[in-house]
């Protein structure tokens, strides 16, 4: 277990440029250039496929928020190639510590040298033409592919293509922040956790001199349109935190407020996931745009990471496979589909078991009924602990990568 930091530094060179109006056919195209879509081009590369990356933001999102990295995170990260170089510049936990509100008891490098990435390149819509699908981008860019991927997030256009339902709000919020310490933070590489009174908080160091904390709550009148200043954000956090010792509540006081944020939590009913289509012949989505969930598990990233691996696995075997005879396009587009049924059989079950584990979860730890509070604080708190550490215990795999 450890810390995947808030900052990507980029050594992507920018090999294309957007030209207007205008045809062009990729074999991969994936949309968003987010943790799914970097992990998904990561895999492919290493497979020894080249893919394109869309992305609707003027460029790679390099600050703002920082996750846990649990131990099938890093197994992902180790297929990828980049397990190693990462370790070095994080501090691995040594332990989970949770506690009662009440009570007060990177830097990532990644470089994919061989894909290119678009930047400012919003996917408006998709169509079909033959077996090949065409990428509508806002500025009028057509592209035709042979493999779209979804990384899109949360309201993803892939998913909407592909039948899925939107994801829905899980009645909570979240407000994450970063806190900088010059002089070092002295707090020992533990997971601290607070929960109860409608609210969970939870404090991670990323290194020597950095903190991550999040804070979650359920909207009230108290509350309301708050979440728009980040001032009074970190005001109602610091209210709100209960009897949580002095140097824990002045990690939130320190924050700096450009590195305090505030979403909403949205998840994906499980039998949407189940009986919904997470890929249709060679289109399917991956991370949030697959399997959006509370953030409870800290487990969303880190199973996009997953996502990734085991999507440039199926994919790459499929498509590097020998070709069986019969029209070329025909062949290979069967070929794509078999890759793309054998992702979406593997990562269905994990993606609707992490986010119903992360929701029943979330509505234990923030619960402020009495009978809940008593038993979680009582008999469950050393069970749901466990839990985070028995659904990070996956593995997805290694890459045979052929160069
Ligand atoms: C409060 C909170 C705490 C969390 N804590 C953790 C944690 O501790 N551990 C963990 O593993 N996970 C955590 N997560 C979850 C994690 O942040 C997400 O699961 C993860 O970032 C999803 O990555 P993604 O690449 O699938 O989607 P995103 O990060 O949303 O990336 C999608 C990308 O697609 C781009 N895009 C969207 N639409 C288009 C379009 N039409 N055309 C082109 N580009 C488009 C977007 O600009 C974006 O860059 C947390 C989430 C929250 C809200």
């Amino acid at each position: 277990m450890g810390i995947f930091s808030p900052i990507y530094h980029l050594l992507l060179p920018l090999c294309y440029r957007k030209s207007w109006n205008m045809e062009i056919i990729e074999d991969i195209v994936i949309v968003g250039a987010g943790i799914a879509g970097l992990a998904t081009a990561l895999g492919l590369h290493r497979m020894g496929l080249k893919s394109l990356v869309l992305e609707s933001s003027d460029s790679l999102r390099i600050t703002g928020f920082a996750f846990l990295t649990w131990t099938n995170a890093w197994r992902a990260l180790d297929a990828l190639g980049i397990g190693s170089s990462l370790r070095q510049e994080h501090l691995p936990l040594q332990g989970l510590v949770g506690g009662s509100t009440a009570t007060g008891l990177s830097t990532a490098q990644i470089s994919i040298k061989a894909s290119a990435k678009w930047f400012g390149s919003k996917v408006v819509s998709i169509e079909v033409t033959g077996n090949l699908k065409l990428v509508h981008l806002a500025a009028g860019t057509i592209l035709k592919t042979k493999v779209l991927i979804g990384c899109d997030g949360v309201n993803s256009v892939v998913g909407k293509w592909l039948g899925l339902q939107k994801p829905a709000f899980a009645g909570r919020w979240s407000v994450r922040g970063l806190t900088e310490f010059p002089d070092g933070h002295g707090f020992r590489p533990e997971f601290l956790q607070y929960f109860g009174d409608g609210i969970r908080s939870g404090f991670l160091p990323c290194d020597e001199n950095t903190i991550y904390w999040f804070f979650t709550y359920s909207p009230s009148p108290e509350n309301k349109g708050k979440e728009e200043s980040a001032s009074e954000m970190k005001e109602y956090v610091l209210s709100k935190l209960g009897n949580v010792p002095q140097e824990v509540a002045s990690v939130v006081e320190k924050s700096k407020l450009d590195a305090v944020i505030a979403s909403p939590l949205r998840f994906r009913w499980p039998w949407h996931l189940l009986w919904g289509d997470i890929c249709k012949g060679n289109v399917c989505v991956a991370g949030d745009a697959l399997h959006p969930m509370t953030p409870d598990l800290g487990q969303g990233a880190c199973s996009a990471l997953e996502d990734g691996v085991v999507l440039a696995r199926c994919l790459g075997e499929a498509l590097l496979e020998k070709p069986r005879g019969g029209a070329k396009e025909e062949e290979e587009y069967e070929r794509i589909k078999k890759g793309m049924d054998k992702y979406a059989r593997e990562r269905r079950w994990r993606g609707i078991e992490l986010i119903t584990t992360a929701y029943v979860l979330g509505w234990i730890q923030q619960s402020d009924g009495k009978v809940i509070n008593y038993l979680r604080d009582k008999w469950l708190s050393k069970g749901m602990a466990e839990m985070l550490l028995k659904k990070a215990d996956f593995d997805c795999g290694k890459l045979y990568s052929p160069i």
